[in-house]
């Protein structure tokens, strides 16, 4: 780039300190990027990209956005991965020809946003903090809108995969770790990875990843990741000596992947982030496992059918607040393995469902705002005098929700009781400080309210005076010089003028003088306007100095209650989230779950909580479930297409899933045990994304299972070895099978959705296994399907008479019809009888099904072979009947 202009010079000094972002440097009433940084930019944005210095040997390349709209074109970067750096002038520019001092302000990133545009009112945004040791990985999660901060550390040979799981329980939508652990994160997460942006000094290239990936992987310098100087960071941030009331005493690899996150968002930030008041170690056995997989077969967050809201959280959330609706999310995708924390929460659901308590809880809640991200913003310098407003406005109901629930019976309502404030002197100073409505921007002028401030109401009522004065001398004007339409106006370049139309030129008195001639006017002043406007200039100058010093003073008066404030948000989103497990209770009729230290799973009548929300009413079949780990530990389910085998194996997990939130279930009774991981596999499932076939996407799925689940788990198997050959399928599906009941390991509570009928052989030969069907029936030759699970074993698929509701040509039904009654006549008979013989069975059938189109072109043939007569025959005989057959066989 061509250096020779102050400003260019300017530009590559700040762009040098903020490698791996795009630098949005501020131009007037635009902010510009240049060289590599437009070229990027105006492709990502689809905005035109143009040059600098054009004719020049050495043109530059630029693109510019507006500044009143780059809050969404920098959204669209960041969510597309990119880090931007936000360049302001940070003075006023001044007349001449002076350079004017320019200063990067913040720099966005994926995981570090707090931009409106970035955040969805009911979901969090984390930013993660990898960072490994020679034998530990240490962890952190940091939620900069609100201020959560937890960290970690794992150890054992299986600690990077203890990691993904957190990633993966987490979602961040940045990954930060230092650049001398680039080939390990590499090796271990970045599969899901999206792109990979490096800060200064690192090592790391950038090397980009696919655009679907979720999290960006950002490369920090190692030092940032120091254990004494991280120590010393964290001590000093919470102003404490050590840091073993938080649980960190010794935990290196989580100290330094804390430190890491901290120094990431105080640099991004330009703001020391005061909210961040507490960070807290937490082992991930605290919460039920449920992998992305898993998540995404059960539709639990998101829904598998884009564009479809079919989601447990969907029919769930229920909750007013968007903090409540964080919490709640979090709750799904991260349940917890604490009986005594879930009944706690059991009973306070109990409780709200007293429709008077509930319904007054709720409508309170209805009118306190997101005092969870406000606080965030107060402490990182965003926050606006409408949300100051919004505060005061939440905390007057404070006291009405603590009445509310002062009396509740139950612990937890009584423990956030005690823990939501009133804050009155908050709530005071900003009722008397602030205007019910004040403007967008504080520079606006008019946000502090009369009253509150002498000097501001004196410089008020000068401007205010001279206003008066310049309206009164408009109307005395008028009269004097008989123009009608003389007017005073006013513009930032000429001040206060007075404007007369050309055609009344000639009225204008001679003690105006003339400031400017436009086609249709003229402008004038005169000495006294121009005292007023002296007065009126001078005075607003002040009074937005002033207004912006009061505002800043109320802020930090404000942010001295940060710890409070904090404390009563997260019990309001408690308070919000058990109010909507109550009123999802009670819509949906749903029922307090039993728990128990026991391992059985018996579930009365249970529902599908998203089918049975998205169909008819009371066309919902529900089924009863019982499961534990010794004589009922593997089910097998059979029956017919589309006859809800999926439905109520899902059904299952969802039960548990909800009970281990604390809410209360769609069943007429439900008792579950604790489980620590929930495992549900889908055949053929693709991931073409990933570069794996779909088998080997469902092979390395079931690996995971194999080797991680234990007897506390719940693993549902829905088709497993679909996507190969009958035979290679079944023998896995089996294998599998036999594996998750006898191994003493890993034997967990499995049911197993499948459409191989042999599997159901293994029941009468394992002891724990047991046979299930989901009934269907034909009638008038349409299938009839009765949604219902019974003991026993389907023998019909009725694929074809799916397949005729699917609307296949009557033709091609007609023929596979007839191929199906012909490979039914040449199944052989099944012999042996050891454990296996079913799948010797099924291996025979399945050879015979291979082989089998081919035979029924060739059916007599194949009859003539059967009736010849081995022991008559001469070998004369033999060469004459093979000739024979092979001319007929095609
Ligand atoms: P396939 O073997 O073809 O995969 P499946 O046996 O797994 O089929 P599901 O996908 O569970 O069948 O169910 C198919 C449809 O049947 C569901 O989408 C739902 O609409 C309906 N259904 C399933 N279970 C029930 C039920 N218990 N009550 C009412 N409708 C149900």
């Amino acid at each position: 780039m061509d250096e020779t202009t102050p400003m260019l010079r300017q530009y590559l000094e700040i762009k040098k300190q903020y490698p791996g972002t795009l630098l949005m440097f501020r131009l007037g009433d635009f902010y510009e990027l240049f060289n590599e940084d437009a070229i990027v930019g105006a492709r990502e944005l689809q905005i035109t990209l143009t040059a600098r210095q054009k004719d020049s040997k050495n043109p530059i390349p630029m693109c510019g956005v507006p500044h009143h709209a780059a809050a969404n074109y920098i959204a669209k970067l960041v969510r597309k991965g990119h880090r931007v750096a936000i360049c302001e002038q940070a003075e006023p520019a001044g007349k001449g020809t002076k350079l004017v001092r320019r200063e990067v302000v913040r720099v966005i990133t994926p995981g570090t946003a707090i931009e409106p545009q970035l955040l969805e009112n009911k979901e969090s945004v984390y930013l993660a903090s990898v960072c490994p040791d020679v034998e530990t990985v240490g962890a952190s999660l940091m939620e900069l809108s609100t201020g959560e901060f937890i960290a970690t550390q794992f150890s054992g040979s299986d600690r990077w995969t203890r990691v993904r799981e957190l990633l993966e329980a987490y979602s961040p939508r940045e990954v930060i770790f230092p650049s001398r652990s680039g080939e390990e994160l590499s090796a271990h997460v970045e599969g899901s990875a999206r792109r990979r942006s490096v800060l200064p000094g690192s090592a790391v290239d950038d090397r980009g990843g696919g655009p679907d990936t979720p999290f960006a992987l950002t490369a920090l310098e190692n030092g940032d990741f120091d254990i004494s100087e991280g120590t010393v960071l964290l001590c000093s941030h919470f102003g404490t000596r050590s840091l073993s009331g938080f649980g960190l005493d010794g935990k290196h690899g989580a100290i330094r992947a804390a430190a890491g996150c901290l120094r990431y968002a105080q640099f991004t930030q330009k703001a020391t982030a005061d909210h961040i008041s507490e960070i807290r170690y937490f082992e991930t056995s605290d919460s039920l496992v449920l992998d992305q997989l898993t998540l995404r077969n059960l539709d639990i967050v998101q829904s598998r059918a884009e564009g479809i809201k079919q989601t447990l959280l969907d029919v769930i959330d229920e909750t007013v607040t968007g903090m409540g609706g964080r919490l709640l999310r979090g709750w799904l995708l991260r349940p917890s393995l604490k009986r005594s924390e879930i009944e706690t929460r059991l009973a306070a659901v109990d409780e709200l469902l007293d429709p008077i308590l509930r319904e007054k809880v709720r409508f309170l809640l209805r009118q306190v705002s997101d005092l969870e991200r406000l606080v965030g913003r107060l402490n990182l310098g965003s926050v606006t005098a409408r949300d100051l407003n919004s505060l005061a406005g939440s905390l007057e109901q404070t006291p009405k929700l603590v009445g509310a629930i002062s009396d509740a019976r139950s612990l937890l309502l009584q423990v956030l009781s005690e823990n939501i404030f009133e804050l009155p002197d908050v709530r005071e100073l900003i009722a008397t400080a602030i205007v019910d409505e004040p403007p967008a921007n504080l520079t606006d002028g008019g946000t502090i309210r009369d009253g509150f401030n002498s000097e501001l109401d004196e410089l008020r009522s000068i401007a205010g005076g001279a206003k008066r004065l310049i309206a009164d001398f408009e109307e005395k004007e008028r009269q004097r010089t008989g123009i009608s339409n003389l007017r005073i106006r006013f513009n930032n370049v000429f001040g206060y003028y007075i404007e007369v139309s050309r055609s009344n030129a000639s009225k204008v008195p001679e003690d105006y003088h003339r400031r400017q001639t436009l086609t249709n006017a003229e402008r004038f002043t005169t000495p006294q306007l121009k005292e007023w406007e002296d007065k009126v200039l001078g005075a607003e100058a002040r009074m937005a100095e002033l207004e912006s010093e009061l505002f800043q003073k109320i802020q930090n008066k404000v942010k001295e209650e940060t710890h409070r404030l904090q404390t009563t948000a997260r019990a309001l989103a408690t308070l919000d989230a058990l109010a909507a497990l109550a009123e999802t209770a009670s819509r949906r009729n749903y029922v307090r779950p039993v728990l128990h230290d026991g391992d059985e799973i018996e579930i009365k009548n249970g529902r599908h909580p998203v089918v049975e929300a998205f169909i008819d009413e009371g066309v919902f079949i529900p089924n009863d479930v019982y499961l534990n780990n010794s004589t009922d530990r593997l089910l097998i389910v059979t029956g017919a297409n589309m006859g809800g085998k999926s439905t109520v194996l899902r059904q299952v997990a969802l039960i548990q899933i909800l009970a281990q939130i604390g809410s209360f279930v769609p069943a007429s009774s439900a008792r579950l045990p604790i489980v620590d991981r929930i495992w549900t596999r889908v055949g053929a499932s693709d991931d073409l994304a990933s570069g794996r076939s779909t088998f080997m996407v469902e092979m390395t799925e079931t690996a995971a299972i194999l080797h991680n689940a234990t007897p506390r788990s719940l693993v549902l198997l829905d088709e497993i070895g679909r996507g190969t050959s009958t035979f290679d399928g079944l023998s896995i599906a089996w294998a599998v099978a036999e594996y998750l009941h006898d191994s003493p390991k890993h034997a967990a509570k499995t049911i197993f959705a499948t459409h191989y009928h042999e599997l159901t052989e293994l029941a009468e030969n394992l002891a724990g296994a047991k046979n299930y069907q989901m009934t269907a029936t034909e009638r008038d030759g349409e299938v009839v399907f009765l949604h219902k699970l019974q003991k026993g074993t389907a023998t019909k698929s009725y694929g074809i008479a799916v397949a005729r509701l699917a609307g296949l040509p009557g033709s091609v039904l007609a023929r596979a019809k007839d191929v199906l009654a012909k490979l039914e006549k040449y199944e052989l008979a099944v012999f042996s009888d050891d454990r296996s013989h079913g799948l010797r069975a099924a291996a025979t059938r399945s050879n015979i099904a291979q082989v089998s189109l081919f035979a029924v072109n060739n059916e007599s043939a194949v009859d003539e072979l059967r009736n010849v007569d081995l022991d008559r025959l001469t070998a004369e005989e033999s060469k004459e009947i093979l000739t024979n057959l092979k001319q007929k066989i095609i």
